[in-house]
């Protein structure tokens, strides 16, 4: 008789405290948990979600990124927000950016959205209702099946004590905005447990500068920049407006460079991955995706957050397992 999978992990990760004695010197484990810990029936697998801060989807696929495209096809998606925060937290309960189906509805578009974690994770028992009441899931990934959870973010609007870090077994705000190398070493995986990681990649977020790339090179936009140094992105973004208060375009010529360079982030990424990618044990599920995308001079926006256009909500997403 099938045991379902989820009582199974249960026992797998029954807290060690129920075998201490008084003292805290440990009683050996009954035989029959042993067993149950070191052969689980329906191994999970391993779940990173990668999150391209800002990445637009024709910047993507401009890009040409040949790692990210062995994963799947890289589909073009809808973020429910367009700003860094809200997306997150979207993200995080589980709901990645959409396809837009019509003639469907909302509620029967989560349902079917949510069975393609059973996909991701290696189940067949995850559905809609799994994540009630917390609708969250790094508790359901942490207390329903014993995933340990991590987050590797470079915004600090994403910091460790916003409401976002919730049943993550880690939290780490970057010590830099612009390098997933660096989290690359940061990462660990068990065969003893599976594995999560959200990265919150900051590379593709303005100003689309390399780890290597001194800050007094970076383009400077004015009215962006100083305010980019204290890293408030509600502030970053919306509608430039030339000195004299008008709404023409700000400096195109600028916006095109910039635009340039969140595609060159990207090449260089595509190469981050594929270190990220040999790095991954079997069994390791990945998702690409991006928070929201960015505006470089279409009808007079630069940037997200405070933007209503098509191009914010516009993202790239593929998923896929390795091996
Ligand atoms: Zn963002």
């Amino acid at each position: 008789m099938k045991m379902g999978i989820l009582r199974r992990v249960r026992q797998r990760t029954a807290p060690a405290a129920s075998h201490a004695r008084p003292s805290g010197e440990p009683l050996p484990a009954p035989q029959q948990e042993e067993q149950e810990t070191v052969v689980p029936a329906h191994p999970l697998n391993n779940y990173v979600l990668v999150i391209l801060d800002s990445c637009r989807y024709d910047t993507l696929m401009a890009a040409a990124p040949r790692t990210l495209q062995a994963l799947g096809t890289i589909e073009r998606r809808w973020s429910y927000a367009s700003w860094t925060a809200p997306s997150h937290y979207n993200l995080l309960m589980g709901l990645l950016p959409h396809a837009s189906p019509r003639h469907v509805y909302a509620s029967e578009y989560y349902k079917q959205d949510f069975l393609r974690y059973n996909e991701r994770l290696g189940t067949q028992e995850i559905e809609f209702k799994s994540l009630v009441p917390h609708l969250y899931l790094p508790t359901f990934l942490k207390r329903k099946l014993g995933y340990r959870t991590h987050a590797l973010v470079s915004l600090p609007v994403l910091n460790p004590a916003t409401v976002l870090n919730r049943d993550f077994d880690t939290f780490t705000l970057m010590p830099k905005h612009n390098d997933m190398a660096a989290m690359l070493e940061r990462m660990v995986f068990s065969p003893d447990y599976p594995s999560f990681y959200l990265l919150n990649v900051g590379e593709t977020h303005y100003p689309y500068a390399l780890p290597d790339e001194p800050e007094d090179q970076w383009p400077r936009i004015h009215g962006v920049h100083g305010v980019f140094k204290h890293l408030d992105e509600m502030v970053v973004g919306g509608k430039l407006r030339t000195e004299e208060g008008g709404t023409k375009f700000f400096d195109q010529e600028k916006l095109d460079l910039l635009r340039a360079r969140q595609i060159e982030v990207v090449r260089y990424l595509d190469r981050v991955f594929e270190r990220l990618f040999d790095l991954l044990p079997p069994r390791t599920y990945v998702t690409v995706t991006a928070d929201h995308g960015e505006l470089f001079g279409e009808e007079g926006y630069f940037g997200h957050g405070p933007v209503h256009h098509d191009k914010v909500y516009e993202v790239p997403f593929v998923e896929g397992k390795l091996r």
